[in-house]
């Protein structure tokens, strides 16, 4: 089975926190060219079409530009490489940390040497304990080899390089969490703009970025962005890291071409269904978006593709079912989750994910009534756009499309859902 060497499998991937081993493989040459022509990183990461891999895909390079652009108060300037990864199905951030945290940090300092920035810091979960040791070693043999006293004296200025753990809550990833945890505050989200790229941590110009957008940058910056797009399938361009879960008989985590097919990531790669079952949907990007099913199989798993089957790639989690498995049950579970990760400062939120829950566990506990359906479609209507981020808005739109799609489910006649 083919499996892409970039991420994951490239002999330089396989030397966890041994730094000379890494150097000797390959490691850091992406950093030299950045540190040759500085100007040159934000240009190439838009002809490469790098997209963020936080879920939203959002063009790298038009973030980083603001960072450039942005102006700085009191001098200060920061780039967070964001390893909060805490949504269901997601595991991408940790394996990458875990087994080639030099690639991560070499993405990070080529973003500071990029946008100027004096501070970048490792936003890491501490529940992930495994990420924070390999982490800790990595940034301890930079100094131990002087590597980074090399970088700051090319620079001509400090750089202060250092891990955070987060607060382990699933809302500190969202990015205004971020800089709200940052500045010392709970890690309450709040609405943009002004994005954290324009005025962030300490109201200063903030690069935040997903772990997996830093690890494809020293690879971009040392092979070329034709080569980047060269990677994916049609129109998409580079890799994706799949985390790929469910009731599928080869669950793990798969770099495969932009544009792979869902069909082909769940057959191909996944094995297919346990115990030969049917395939029924997928959550995908964790459980926040709308479901794919049957008809979707032939979807390409890219930004775009993902889209316009108006649902999202999100983090390139896969969560799959099959017959025989409850939709109700597996959103049930996932609206708890969002009602217990609410972080209360807006109350439709708190309130509504809490209602939506009761609501969902009494159908799938065989007590809901007609009025209980009425109010669910009614709070689906209303509560979009209620909360400060994009929670409540999650919630929602996965309950929606389990109603639309699988009405039988709820008790519904087809087509009625909502
Ligand atoms: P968003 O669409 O608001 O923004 C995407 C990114 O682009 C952000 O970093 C934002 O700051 C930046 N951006 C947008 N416009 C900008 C501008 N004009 N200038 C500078 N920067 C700009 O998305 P979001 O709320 O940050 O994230 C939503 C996505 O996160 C969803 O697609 C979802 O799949 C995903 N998600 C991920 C996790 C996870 O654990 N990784 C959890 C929940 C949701």
């Amino acid at each position: 089975m083919q499996k892409l060497n970039q991420l994951l499998l490239h002999p330089s991937r396989q030397v966890g926190a041994d730094l000379i081993a890494w150097l000797g493989a390959g490691g850091g040459e992406g950093l030299l060219v950045a540190m040759e022509n500085p100007q040159s990183i934000v240009p190439t990461l838009q002809e490469a079409r790098l997209g963020g891999m936080g879920g939203a895909g959002f063009p790298t390079w038009r973030k980083w530009e603001a960072a450039v652009n942005a102006q700085s108060k009191n001098g200060d300037r920061y780039v967070v490489c964001n390893a909060n990864e805490d949504e269901p199905g997601t595991f991408k951030d940790r394996y990458l940390l875990e087994h080639t945290p030099h690639q991560v940090i070499e993405g990070a300092l080529i973003a500071a040497v990029a946008t100027r920035a004096n501070h970048v810091i490792l936003y890491i979960n501490p529940h992930q304990t495994e990420s924070i040791a390999a982490v800790s070693e990595a940034i301890a043999q930079w100094h131990a080899h002087e590597l980074f006293e090399q970088l700051e004296t090319h620079l001509g200025r400090p750089l202060h390089l250092k891990l955070v753990p987060t607060s382990g809550r699933y809302i500190g990833g969202e990015e205004t969490a971020v800089v709200s945890w940052l500045n010392g505050g709970f890690p309450f989200p709040h609405r943009k703009p002004p994005y954290p790229a324009e005025s962030g941590v300490a109201d200063e110009p903030t690069l935040i970025n997903n772990t997996e957008t830093f690890a494809n940058v020293p690879h971009i910056l040392r092979n070329g962005a034709q080569w980047y797009q060269d990677l994916g399938i049609g129109e998409a361009v580079g890799t994706k890291l799949y985390s790929l879960s469910g009731d599928v008989l080869n669950p793990g985590l798969y770099e495969l071409p932009m544009g792979t097919s869902l069909q082909s990531l769940i057959f191909d790669y996944g094995g297919g269904l346990l115990e030969g079952r049917a395939f029924k949907a997928v959550f995908t990007g964790g459980p926040s978006n709308t479901l794919l099913t049957a008809a979707d199989l032939d979807v390409a798993l890219d930004f775009n593709s993902v889209r316009e089957r108006h649902s999202s790639l999100g983090t390139g989690a896969m969560i799959v079912i099959s017959e025989g498995t409850s939709v109700v049950r597996k959103v049930s579970e996932y609206v708890e989750f969002f009602a217990a990760n609410s972080c209360g400062q807006c109350p439709p939120c708190k309130s509504g994910t809490f209602q939506l829950a009761r609501l969902i566990d009494r159908v799938d506990t065989g007590i809901a009534t007609g009025d209980d359906l009425r109010a669910l479609e009614n709070l689906c209507q209303i509560l979009p756009g209620s909360g400060r981020c994009g929670l409540i808005d999650g919630a929602v739109t996965v309950l929606k499309s389990s109603l639309r799609t699988f009405p039988e489910e709820y008790g519904l006649p087809p087509q009625t859902g909502v």
